[in-house]
């Protein structure tokens, strides 16, 4: 399988090259050349495949070339290993119509774990294939950033130096970051907001001082959704549970909860591969860049709200140029003038071709904290199930936008509501505890270094302490 830039003018990359890449060198995003598509008898022989077998089935196509069938099992077999419920990803009803697909049983509490677990190995097996050391960069309002350090603690070849902002993560997030003591592992404290720490990381992906340290064998990775490794993984899920509600015979519709576009996009990805998807429901919260974009064509950028579902409190979803590239003729020269003039302006237009062609399989809805919180009261109250707030937004979604009954609503449950309990226990007065596998997580030792707010600072921090060994 070949990946081109979504800006056409990096050259194109197989899978090995894409995962190690991250980011395109003309500022694009990688998609597959074309969409593996399976037949419905294919689609049918998955049922009930256990969830590794499953993954090794749907990401084959995307690996083709890098790894062998063999290496991509065992590979998934490690990831799939590591999650506390042996379906990985279990499916719960709520009621006739909807149902709730658990992304929380891996060893940080919410979704990011199904990709990064991946990912991790990933890195691994290719860094030792070329002999090589890369060092990731990466920031994060809370969530990515767990997943990422517990992806690649201890691992060979790795470096990993997460940023997060000083104060502004939960103390479950920023105790799931920096109690993890790996030698590799490098937490950061910015002071300043999330959006500052990600500036300076991307700012040192282009930095030439950096590139050129280390006598030029410096390798810098990424861990967000830009890279498509991650976005591949998620869509085997989609697969899982269309498939227990009755697919390919019987359409399912689902309801994302999202921020940066990645999940949902695995979603869309699914349906070009010929998954019966009725409908994605793109849910956001106040920060309502993807709905304005998806129900009147502005994509313009405001200033982020924090809110209660801080994991979708941004304002630019680098993955919608997956979408807007795919579905607007999949032209770059045309694309990186589009986004051209968006990172002028922070505003566009979308063309007629993007609306309509994401208009037949997105609808988006906007869900505000008062709604987000009585749907985990109505929850709570009407299922028995206490749920996130990321979660709730996706369900008030599901259950507003008003799908056909026939069709099975599944609405993505992306945290666990432990990681999020002081919002839940104001939204239904009761208080989850953290799972077992999480442990002594408020008695260990916590290290991290604070920094100010200051790219050379940062920047000095990291080529000091990488290894780039090789
Ligand atoms: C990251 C995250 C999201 C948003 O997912 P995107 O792929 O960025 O759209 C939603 N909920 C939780 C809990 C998350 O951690």
């Amino acid at each position: 399988m070949k990946y081109i830039s979504t800006r056409g003018s990096a050259p194109a990359l197989d899978f090995e090259g894409v995962t190690l890449a991250g980011l395109a060198s003309d500022g694009g995003l990688y998609v597959p050349e074309s969409w593996p598509r399976f037949s419905e008898g294919e689609i049918t022989a998955m049922a009930g495949l256990p969830y590794a077998e499953l993954a090794v089935r749907v990401m084959a196509p995307f690996t083709a070339g890098s790894l062998t069938e063999e290496q991509l099992r065992a590979l998934c077999e490690g990831a799939y290993g590591r999650f506390s419920h042996d379906a990985v990803t279990p499916l719960t009803q709520f009621d006739q119509q909807h149902w709730l697909l658990e992304l929380f049983h891996g060893p940080t509490l919410a979704f990011k774990d199904v990709a990064l677990q991946l990912l991790g190995r990933l890195f691994e097996h290719f860094l030792e294939k070329s002999d090589r050391h890369l060092t990731i960069v990466g920031a994060t309002s809370g969530d990515t950033g767990s997943a990422a350090i517990d992806a690649v603690a201890g691992r060979e070849r790795v470096d990993i130096f997460m940023l997060h902002p000083e104060g502004r993560v939960s103390d479950v997030q920023r105790r799931q970051m920096t109690t993890v003591l790996a030698p590799n592992v490098h937490n950061i404290a910015i002071s300043g907001s999330f959006d500052d720490a990600q500036a300076m990381v991307k700012a040192m992906f282009v930095d030439p001082a950096l590139a050129s340290s280390h006598g030029g064998r410096f390798h810098i990775g990424a861990v967000n959704s830009i890279n498509w490794a991650r976005l591949m993984a998620q869509v085997v899920y989609y697969f899982a549970a269309a498939l227990q509600l009755g697919a390919p015979q019987r359409k399912v519709a689902f309801s994302v909860p999202t921020g940066n576009f990645g999940d949902v996009f695995a979603g869309y990805v699914a349906a070009q591969m010929g998954l019966p998807i009725e409908r994605l429901i793109v849910a956001t919260n106040v920060n309502d860049i993807l709905h304005r974009a998806l129900s009147t064509g502005d994509y313009s950028a405001g200033h982020v709200t924090p809110t209660a579902a801080p994991s979708m409190d941004i304002q630019v979803s680098s993955n919608f140029e997956r979408l807007l590239f795919c579905e607007g003729g999949r032209d770059g020269a045309a694309l990186a003038e589009q986004m051209r003039g968006f990172e002028a302006t922070k505003a566009m237009q979308l063309t007629n071709a993007q609306r309509q062609g994401a208009a037949a399989l997105f609808t988006s809805a906007r869900v505000d904290e008062a709604q987000m919180a009585q749907a985990m009261a109505y929850a709570a109250a009407h299922y028995g199930e206490i749920i996130d707030p990321h979660t709730a937004i996706g369900l008030h979604a599901a259950r507003e936008v008003g799908v056909d009954p026939a069709v099975p609503v599944v609405t993505l449950a992306t945290a666990h509501p432990a990681k999020f309990r002081d919002a839940v226990e104001r939204a239904t007065g009761a208080r989850p505890a953290l799972p077992k596998r999480v442990g002594d997580l408020f008695e260990r030792e916590e290290r991290y270094d604070s920094l100010p707010g200051d790219y050379a600072a940062v920047r000095d921090y990291v080529t000091a302490r990488a290894t780039q060994s090789a």
